[in-house]
């Protein structure tokens, strides 16, 4: 820690684009708050990267200092894992953006964009990403990383179900393109490994169409009915494509395709 608090430190500024953030800085004490407010650790070093470049700068500083390494998402896991103590938290909560190819029906979306980020731009276009989570302060990384099961999976999958790519910095400081073509094998880890395999950038995901209107709410039945309602239900949340015509109890007849 002290070479990195004197020239390391300098080299590490010199070469970042966002912000460098040490514990008495302005800006550190909100930086290092994730979502589960039981974990109080303080990193030696915040680097709020704003590019792919600022995550090389990061990840080739704490190889180069021996530090701890925690990447920063949505900040939202309950095991804390998006801070350290005494390391470098690579905090990517300022890389944010979104772009919908609706020719494709791709998304391309920042390693540091939460889910809100995310569907309120594809929600544009009437596209949705599978497998993108129900609480929308969660971050797409963290997510996608581990599965990413939300409220249309059942039909169409969980979020790494529907990746098409994702840009990593992996620990010797290379950006790699991780497809089913291109660095198959990482593009394997990282699909369910979490932030094991690298910091991921930015992610490609396959949409489907859906909307503009979509419609939810509950649903709440009295217990006595209940052997009857959730033998319908059974039925009526089959997996799609089966053609099911049903008709639930007092209620009018409905098609499910
Ligand atoms: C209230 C709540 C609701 C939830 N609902 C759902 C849900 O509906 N569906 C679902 O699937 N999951 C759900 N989850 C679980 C959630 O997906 C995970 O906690 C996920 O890890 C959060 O991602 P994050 O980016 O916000 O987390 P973070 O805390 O930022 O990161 C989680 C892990 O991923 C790593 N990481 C983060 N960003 C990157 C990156 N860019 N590159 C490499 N590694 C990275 C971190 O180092 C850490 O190990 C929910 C969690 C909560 C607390």
């Amino acid at each position: 820690m002290q070479m990195l608090q004197t020239e390391r430190l300098d080299e590490l500024r010199r070469l970042f684009h966002g912000e460098v953030l040490l514990p008495a800085d302005d800006g550190y004490e909100s930086a290092r708050r994730i979502w589960n407010g039981m974990f109080d650790r303080r990193p030696a070093v915040i680097a709020r990267c704003l590019n792919t470049g600022d995550v090389v700068t990061a990840v080739n500083s704490a190889r180069e200092n021996d530090l701890l390494v925690a990447a920063k998402g949505g900040g939202h896991n309950s095991a804390g894992n998006a801070v350290c103590d005494d390391g470098i938290m690579i905090d990517l909560s300022l890389m944010r953006r979104v772009s919908v190819q609706p020719e494709s029906r791709t998304v391309r979306v920042d390693g540091g964009a939460l889910l809100h980020d995310l569907d309120s731009e594809t929600h544009r276009h009437g596209l949705a990403v599978s497998g993108g989570g129900i609480v929308s302060h969660t971050g797409v990384a963290g997510l996608a990383l581990g599965g990413g099961f939300g409220w249309i999976s059942r039909a169409h999958g969980l979020a790494v179900d529907n990746l098409v790519s994702a840009e990593v910095v992996t620990g010797d400081g290379r950006t790699l393109t991780a497809s089913a073509d291109e660095n198959a094998d990482l593009f394997w880890g990282i699909r369910g490994g979490g932030g094991n395999f690298g910091v991921v950038t930015s992610f490609q995901f396959r949409c489907v169409e859906i909307g503009p209107s979509v419609y939810s709410g509950l649903i709440v039945k009295r217990f006595e009915d209940a052997k009857e309602y959730l033998a319908f239900h059974r039925d009526y949340a089959r997996w799609p494509g089966h053609g099911i015509s049903i008709t639930p109890p007092n209620h009018t007849r409905r098609e499910c395709t």
